[in-house]
């Protein structure tokens, strides 16, 4: 099997015409557990997976960028100095907007060479692992490095968040980035979103031979946008009603409860209990170990369930399904109304929740989900 490295390193001298100065990695991400909790200054714990996207660099002797892609047939290129929100669309946005990020982070960028950069990914694209995290994380790095800028890993992050929320013009938050840059191998990072602290927490999968197998519903559900505008609207309104800046500041659901409606209160009932859950697994990882954190993963799953309200059947077939056949936990992950469910499985019962999970969608008349599994894995990083 040919390594997707020689791969980058050969399409860039073909396009280029030289060979790369260097060669740079970061990974997609999955989230073990916490989730939306980051919008409201909480906690999450994300890990790095085994899919890389891989970025060969070459300096310039002008001060231009170009970048080229395996995902897309068009190319794009553009002075440094043009560098803007608004200058380019489509994927170019994700690379240059690093570039532009790096300027709007405190990098002079007045007298660094143009770059050509040309980029491919093992991440797959839209599916919930992020390829974009994955590519920015790899542009960062690299750009980082070559043009001699001394960021830390941290601000890095940031960047690459800057760049996906003023040049692409998602509106996201900062987890994946922070994976993607801080993740190590059989590891999770442990993030609060509110001081962007991180630590590192030992998975233990390896040695306790569990496998996390992604089952990928392919449900892409057309209330995704507006559902998640919707949650974050519910969540302010709990803040704003409790007389808290962001539910992180909640402790007392029981006075809760008097004052929301309903609605509101599981709301804020899934954000609290969620947080509290991080931190429960975090615990548990350390002092017990990954065979302990599968009720914590089916808890999380029943309160987006029945207090967010942002799964959707095929999610909950696929985490019942799991968990029914093995599975030590099981949720699903991700913003909701479609996209993923993750399980927790011992390596020996992999193939039976395989084969149980692909039965369940036949019988219930579902699309065959997409199922595959991901190892926590090391940051990003120089190749080459
Ligand atoms: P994901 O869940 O995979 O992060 P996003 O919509 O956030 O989905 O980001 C996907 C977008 O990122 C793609 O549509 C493309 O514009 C860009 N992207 C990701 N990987 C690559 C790549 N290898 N080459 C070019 N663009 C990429
Ligand atoms: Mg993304």
């Amino acid at each position: 099997m040919s390594d997707i490295r020689d791969e980058v390193a050969e399409t860039f001298a073909e396009l280029f015409g030289s060979e790369p100065a260097g060669l740079w990695s970061a990974p997609g991400r999955v989230n073990l557990i916490g989730e939306h909790t980051d919008y409201n200054e909480g906690f999450v714990l994300p890990f790095a997976i085994n899919r890389r996207t891989v970025v060969a660099l070459g300096l310039r002797e002008d001060r231009v960028i170009r970048v080229a892609s395996g995902f897309a047939d068009e190319a794009a290129e553009i002075a440094i100095a043009d560098l803007a929100p608004g200058a380019v669309s489509g994927w170019p946005a994700y690379p240059l907007g690093v570039a532009w990020a790096l300027g709007q982070l405190g990098a002079d960028l007045a007298a660094v060479p143009g770059v050509d950069l040309y980029i491919e990914s093992t991440v797959p694209v839209g599916a919930g692992l992020s390829s974009s995290a994955a590519i920015e994380s790899a542009v960062a790095l690299a750009l980082n490095d070559v043009w001699r800028l001394g960021m830390d890993r941290r601000v890095l992050a940031s960047v690459g968040q800057r760049a996906e929320n003023e040049m692409v013009g998602a509106p996201t938050g900062i987890m994946d980035q922070s994976a993607s840059l801080l993740g190590r191998e059989d590891a999770a990072v442990f993030l609060d979103c509110r001081s962007l602290e991180s630590e590192v927490v030992d998975l233990g999968f390896r040695a306790a031979g569990l496998e996390l197998l992604v089952i990928d519903t392919g449900v892409e559900h057309q209330h995704a946008t507006g559902g998640y505008a919707d949650r974050r609207a519910s969540c302010e309104r709990g803040a704003a009603a409790l007389g808290v800046t962001s539910l992180r500041d909640v402790t007392d659901l029981t006075a809760a409860r008097d004052l929301l409606d309903d609605e509101t209160f599981r709301r804020v009932r899934h954000v609290v209990t969620e947080n509290q859950r991080v931190l429960d697994t975090v615990r548990a990882l350390r002092e017990d170990g990954p065979l302990a954190i599968g009720g914590l993963l089916d808890a999380s799953h029943v309160s987006m369930r029945d207090d967010f309200e942002i799964s959707v059947p095929e999610l909950d077939l696929a985490v019942e399904t799991a968990q029914a056949n093995g599975a030590i936990g099981a949720r699903m992950t991700g913003g909701g109304f479609g996209g993923s469910a993750i399980a927790l499985v011992p390596a020996e019962s992999i193939s039976r929740v395989l084969v149980a999970v692909d039965g369940a969608f036949a019988e219930a008349g579902m699309q065959q989900p997409t199922m595959f599994t991901v190892t926590p894995s090391e940051g990003a990083k120089r190749e080459r």
